[in-house]
């Protein structure tokens, strides 16, 4: 059996960037840049007022009252004539600025009277002055070649009038519970049956990574059924991920319908607990990870295998899991010698970041698995860990 980190590679290798398309900034969250994006305009665009105020030559502020000019100057107005000398210039927040000038005196230290005003506390040299410029330089990559999009890139994007912006294609993911005993989660399970938890929780786990979901209906556990999952595979998806199935009971039908389907298999079984039995095997373009039933191997295999597959299909330049690290908040006995993922609650406290694995009856116990915000990685072949010792942490949700 291969290790994580073998399998981690295998499936890196296997998934290669999706095609190039130009997306609406609006729909770009999540998204890859397939290219740098670089600005065509200074920024801020011109000098400008970071106050409400008056524009003034510093030197001549401090002498004493400056001449008021009629009217005012707002955002969005176009540059108005240079300053002249002894003048004010009333100017609002994000107005050109009147050549020539030094600095601008907010209005709530400016003190008007009869067609003059006093700065009442000196100006400095600048001061609430946005220089044209200062932040961007046009020609300045603002978004990276790679970079996934937050909302802040896509403000970048958007200064540098980058819309649509070329993104690499989401990758469509084909989800497929199996399993003759799951019944979809709007209706009432009859005797021998229970709701497919892990349907909904992947189409989550892959729009949540940047994919595109597509659920389809349940499979049986017939060879039929297994048959058709798999010849109708890489149509109109780049992944196939299915739970359940993978395992060595009579009715585990999903590796050996794979290999007559054509797929040729990358590896079954990873030394992990939980997740042993993952699969993950390709055919021409079409990929197919293959998770076990068990809900929380299905989520902790779909965080990490999953993860690398749909970051390298959506063309980032480094993808996978992240890891954290952080310290035992109390002592770990490991059962078994297998690489293990414990859920667990990581939490920063006093400024560093504690990690307290969480009491769970196994890889069914999806109400354990919902407290976790990580799970530990424990090397293979760890008997113990020690209170206080440096851990890695698989991210499961948004960290504290
Ligand atoms: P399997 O890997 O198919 O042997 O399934 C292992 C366990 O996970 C069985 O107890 C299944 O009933 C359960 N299981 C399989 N698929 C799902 C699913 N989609 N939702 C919830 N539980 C499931
Ligand atoms: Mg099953």
């Amino acid at each position: 059996m291969i290790r994580v980190a073998e399998a981690l590679e295998i499936v890196r290798r296997a998934c290669t960037a999706g095609p190039i398309e130009r997306v609406p900034l609006s729909e770009a969250l999540g998204r890859v840049a397939a290219g740098d994006v670089a600005s065509d305009v200074d920024w801020p665009p011109f000098d400008t007022s970071a106050m409400d105020g008056y524009a003034v030559r510093v030197a001549e502020a401090l002498r004493g009252a400056l001449r008021e000019r009629a009217g005012l100057v707002a955002a969005g107005d176009p540059p108005p004539p240079a300053l002249a000398s002894g003048e004010a210039v009333r100017v609002m927040t994000g107005a050109p600025l009147p050549a020539g000038t030094g600095a601008v005196v907010p209005v709530e230290v400016a003190r008007r009277d009869a067609g003059t005003v006093r700065a009442e506390q000196a100006p400095a040299p600048g001061e609430h002055i946005r220089r044209r410029g200062e932040s961007v330089r046009a020609g300045a990559i603002l978004v990276p070649i790679g970079r996934r999009l937050a909302a802040s890139d896509i403000s970048l994007a958007a200064l540098a009038g980058a819309d649509p912006i070329p993104c690499h294609a989401r990758p469509r993911v084909a989800v497929a519970v199996t399993g003759s005993e799951l019944v979809p989660a709007d209706q009432a399970p009859g005797p021998g049956q229970l709701r497919d938890s892990n349907g909904p929780m992947l189409a989550a786990l892959v729009r949540a990574r940047g994919g595109a979901p597509e659920v389809r209906r349940a499979v049986a556990d017939t060879p039929e059924a297994v048959a058709r999952l798999f010849e109708e595979a890489g149509g109109d998806a780049d992944l196939l991920v299915t739970s359940g199935g993978v395992s060595a009971g009579d009715l585990d039908l999903l590796p050996a319908g794979a290999e007559r389907a054509g797929f040729e298999m990358l590896f079954h079984g990873v030394a992990m607990r939980p997740g042993k039995p993952v699969a993950f095997a390709r055919r021409g373009r079409a990929l197919w990870l293959g998770l076990p039933g068990n809900p929380v191997s299905s989520a902790v295999c779909f965080q990490l295998f999953g993860a690398m597959a749909l970051d390298a299909l959506s063309g980032l330049p480094d993808p996978g899991p992240r890891f954290v690290e952080a310290r035992l908040a109390c002592a770990v006995s490991v059962r078994g010698r297998r690489e293990t993922f414990r859920d667990a609650v990581l939490s920063a406290e006093g400024g560093a970041l504690r990690v307290r694995p969480l009491e769970t009856l196994g890889s069914h116990d999806l109400a354990a698995h919902g407290l976790a915000n990580a799970a530990i990685r424990i090397p293979a072949d760890t008997e113990r860990l020690a209170e206080g010792a440096l851990v890695e942490c698989l991210a499961l949700r948004p960290l504290p």
